[in-house]
């Protein structure tokens, strides 16, 4: 590799837009049109640039304290020492890198970026290469729609399912856990039920469908049983996180399964900020989960990387977290997927198109792979301009 130098990075915030409103979760109020993504550029001597997005460092951290860690990590530094490269697959860290990448996974989906782009390799091979011919990915936005629109109820929810699959798509997840905050837990529950069996009638019976309670049935077991018995009909892939990661209530969900012929899934991790965590091991270990789901931007690729090496031969696979990604999410999720052997599908928020310069190809509910070098992405410099007022920036 030839020496490319880091000469300036900059951080920008740039709105993504969702399709539509979205509302609560079990834990949060309304979601909103629009969130943020802070866009992470890197530029070497020879034109080259790495992009990533620092959502993860901004939900505490300040514009100056971010650019402080981009300087320290990345400005003057040779393209070639940000990893560790042999037979053009990433095996670690480049030297003196892994204190910079090991509490901002983030960064290191950039470093497979610039490197791959100067050496002209995409980073799905220097992730190990391609498993898969195409990314499969499930739409992630049916939050609790039914209290945005009341008159509507539990058909809101399943005419945006029925919308959804118009669209292309033939994965979608449902957010459930209405009795944890927002409705009394028995009634909250019922909805639950009602919003689940509502969305499998929508959308037929060739549709997957996915479940997340975000906690939303903690100290109510009783409801959960009844919840599993009444939605197992609808036949329901995965379970995920509907009480707090923890090991006698995981054997309980299996019992409760059991019992009423459930054979979903049942996953978590989304939590997890440094994986794999004691719990979420004991979870492992004792199969009581079947997936895996700590951000995928969040602990980056070399991160992801780390964590399927400790699944491995667990029988857990990966399912990383990716809301909150927006569509550079989507595309570093693309590149992940296509290189994970046991990875399962995107999570995705079906931004509308903006500051990238491609979307990948969205076709029979999957993405295609992208083929360029890098992520296979750059920066759509005219959509970016009205940004640019935003841009923060230092140079060596
Ligand atoms: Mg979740």
């Amino acid at each position: 590799m030839p020496p490319e130098v880091i000469q300036s990075v900059s951080v920008t915030p740039i709105p993504s837009s969702y399709q539509k409103e979205l509302g609560k979760n079990a834990y949060a109020d309304n979601r909103g049109t629009q969130w943020l993504e802070w866009v992470v550029r890197a530029k070497s001597t020879g034109g080259a640039e790495g992009i990533t997005i620092a959502n993860r460092f901004m939900r505490q951290g300040t514009v100056a304290e971010l650019l402080e860690y981009l300087k320290g990590a990345l400005l003057g530094r040779e393209v070639g020492s940000l990893l560790e490269v042999t037979d053009g697959v990433v095996t670690g860290p480049g030297p003196e890198m892994s204190r910079w990448y090991r509490r901002n996974g983030w960064l290191s989906i950039l470093a497979f970026d610039l490197v791959g782009k100067v050496r002209g390799a995409s980073a799905i091979d220097l992730l190990g290469g391609r498993k898969h011919d195409s990314v499969p990915a499930y739409d992630t936005t049916l939050y609790f729609q039914d209290f945005l629109v009341p008159e509507r109820g539990a058909l809101q929810v399943a005419d945006e399912a029925a919308g959804a699959v118009a669209d292309g798509w033939k994965e979608l997840k449902i957010k459930t856990g209405r009795g944890g905050r927002w409705m009394m837990p028995e009634a909250g529950m019922r909805r639950d039920i009602e919003v689940v069996l509502a969305v499998r009638d929508a959308v037929g019976p060739d549709v997957t469908i996915y479940v997340d309670g975000n906690f939303g049935y903690d100290d109510h077991l009783d409801l959960l049983d009844r919840f599993i018995q009444e939605v197992t009909s609808a036949d329901i892939f995965w379970l995920e996180e509907m009480i707090t990661h923890d090991v006698d209530g995981y054997k309980a969900i299996r019992e409760m399964q059991a019992k009423h012929g459930s054979k979903a899934l049942l996953t978590c991790g989304e939590v997890d900020r440094n994986p794999i965590s004691e719990v979420f091991q004991d979870l492992i270990d004792d199969r009581l989960i079947d997936g895996y789901q700590p951000d995928v931007v969040g602990h980056g690729f070399l991160g992801w990387m780390e964590i399927e090496r400790q699944l491995k031969g667990t029988g857990v696979r990966s399912i990383p977290h990716n809301f909150g990604n927006g569509s550079f999410g989507t595309c570093a999720s693309v590149v992940f997927g296509a290189a994970s052997e046991t990875y399962v599908t995107l999570e995705d928020e079906r931004i509308l198109p903006h500051f990238l310069t491609t979307q990948p190809e969205f076709k029979d509910g999957a993405y295609v792979l992208p083929t360029g070098p890098g992520l296979g992405v750059d920066i759509d410099e005219a959509e970016f301009a009205p940004h640019a007022k935003h841009e923060f920036r230092v140079e060596a």
